[in-house]
């Protein structure tokens, strides 16, 4: 919903003129004027500025949430356990992970291709599977990837095992004491096994990495610890069949269970835009049952589930907990590392509309905030020079170099329809921002964005404004290619809009 300044200045019932003053002190002077029209988002940051509480309603605060802990988790079915393979650069973590893929190609149904989607699933030798009620073991893909830094960061833990691959040629270096240092504040929650690696090689020392480990406070088994260590080779595939069956073991013990029906929960692990698909997501289930037709909610994405896939290109009508799938069906295209839950279509719609308008207020207080930030810092400025005035002292050099050289220049090329607007439009985008930074126009012509504009604004670092002008596709795909921004509008102060929060880019970050 929307209204208008000089609506809202009735509905506070305050005098116009107060509300501008407001609305200039909190950086928005472009959208002061009495008839512009406000995003209920800055309407109700307004409000609160004259000391009045817009009303929440209930349902407008409404979210979706993962489901509480089952109450008898003994009474849910295993699921298989998530592996992560960590360890220091070129110790074989690709090498090791290709080489269990292609053995989940071998041994699974023929005619797949074998993808990159973040995860893929190893069935456990059938022997053990009976035993232990493991049937096979999720590994994920892309340790060190953004997703994995995002989950941790929300305190989500998605891995149940980890293994901790160390070249026997090589030994401890630096990236292994971090996976140590990640295991021991985890240890809890993740158990560990060590691969010593590239046992093939000749100049592969066992013993030394034992007792390197050792002196790192992991205790293997070999040595009288508690961590269980195989010896393998990526390369060879030696030792592989070994380390499925410490994962499965240590997955028993672990005893990982979760719901196999009811609505899904999980994590985006990768997500991009295919050709013919759109926007696809792997999600990774951790509870209940996804399905095509289901409906999810990823962030501010949503899917209608469409067409499901694992790692070796087959379709999939049902995946489980522990199973990683592309799915299609998003109308927009979710981050990876964000969770995903499942809901009816119209809690889903509710979900979202409460989500989006969270971010557009975020969005709206971290302009207003940034905007508010250089005007102190430009007050703090003038003090300091008007008291160093005072004091009859020359400002110290020293002080001076804190200082930036000037503020951060926006260039625009303007180009509009007519030479009337071109001027009117030239007066209302110069000098945007403050003394950090700052519109500039550099240029400004009438008639439609051209490939020689492009490649002018692209010489001089320019954006390029267009106002009622039009630009072809082969002008886009140039200024694509050559990442000169273009911004057009046919209402000016959209386009001042457009360009105040560019400049807001520009500012620096203060914490
Ligand atoms: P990552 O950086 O940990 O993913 O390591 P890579 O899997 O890329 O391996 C780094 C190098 O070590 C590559 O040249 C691999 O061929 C080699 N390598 C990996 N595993 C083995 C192994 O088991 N034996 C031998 N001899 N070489 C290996």
């Amino acid at each position: 919903s929307t209204v208008s300044v000089g609506a809202l200045a009735r509905l506070l019932n305050i005098r116009l003129e107060d509300l501008q003053e407001k609305m200039y002190h909190s950086g928005m002077e472009a959208q002061s004027s009495f008839d512009h029209v406000l995003t209920s988002d800055y309407a109700v940051l307004l409000a609160e500025e004259f000391g009045r509480k817009p009303i929440v309603n209930d349902e407008a605060a409404f979210d979706l949430y993962p489901p509480p802990p089952h109450p008898n988790p003994q009474s849910l079915p295993n699921r298989p356990p998530i592996v992560t393979i960590m360890g220091h650069v070129d110790h074989g973590k690709t090498t090791l992970l290709d080489t269990l893929r292609s053995s989940s190609v071998a041994q699974g149904e023929a005619g797949g291709i074998t993808q990159h989607i973040g995860a893929f699933s190893v069935p456990v030798p059938s022997s053990l599977a009976n035993e232990n009620g493991v049937q096979s073991i999720t590994f994920l893909d892309t340790p060190g990837h953004a997703a994995f830094s995002a989950m941790r960061a929300r305190g989500a833990h998605v891995t149940d095992i980890i293994v901790l691959v160390v070249a026997a040629d090589d030994g401890v270096m630096p990236q292994t004491r971090e996976v140590i240092e990640l295991i021991k504040k985890d240890r809890e929650k993740v158990s560990v096994v060590v691969a010593i690696n590239k046992v093939d090689k000749p100049g592969a020392k066992i013993e030394a990495v034992q007792k390197a480990l050792l002196v790192e406070d992991i205790h293997l088994e070999e040595m009288g610890g508690d961590i269980p260590a195989v010896h393998v080779s990526g390369l060879t595939g030696q030792g592989l069949p070994d380390l499925l069956d410490t994962i499965s073991l240590l997955a028993e013990i672990q005893d990982i269970r979760a719901e196999a029906s009811g609505n899904v929960f999980g994590y985006v692990l990768e997500s991009k835009v295919v050709q013919g698909l759109g926007p696809i997501a792997t999600v990774l289930v951790l509870r209940g049952a996804l399905e095509p037709g289901a409906h999810i909610i990823c962030g501010t994405h949503q899917a209608r589930v469409r067409l499901m896939q694992d790692s070796n290109g087959q379709t999939v009508k049902h995946a489980s907990p522990g199973m990683a799938v592309t799915v299609s069906g998003w109308k927009s295209l979710p981050n990876a590392g964000d969770e995903v839950l499942e809901a009816s279509e119209s809690d889903i719609k509710r979900a979202l509309v409460n989500r989006k308008r969270k971010l557009d207020i975020n969005t709206a207080m971290a302009d207003v905030e940034a905007i508010n930030a250089s005007r102190q810092q430009e007050r703090e400025r003038r003090q300091a020079e008007a008291a160093a005035e005072a004091a009859g002292q020359t400002t110290p050099t020293e002080t001076v170099v804190e200082e930036p050289a000037g503020p951060k220049e926006l260039r625009l090329l303007i180009k509009a329809d007519v030479s009337g607007s071109a001027e009117a439009i030239e007066g209302a985008l110069q000098g945007i921002g403050n003394h950090l930074a700052l519109s500039k126009v550099i240029g400004s012509s009438v008639g439609d964005i051209t490939e020689s504009d492009v490649m002018t604004a692209k010489a001089v670092g320019a954006t390029i404004v267009g106002f009622s002008v039009n630009s072809n596709r082969a002008v886009e795909i140039l200024a694509a290619r050559n990442e000169v921004p273009i911004v057009t509008n046919t209402i000016i102060y959209r386009l001042m809009e457009q360009i105040k929060e560019r400049v807001i880019r520009l500012l620096p970050v203060t914490y």
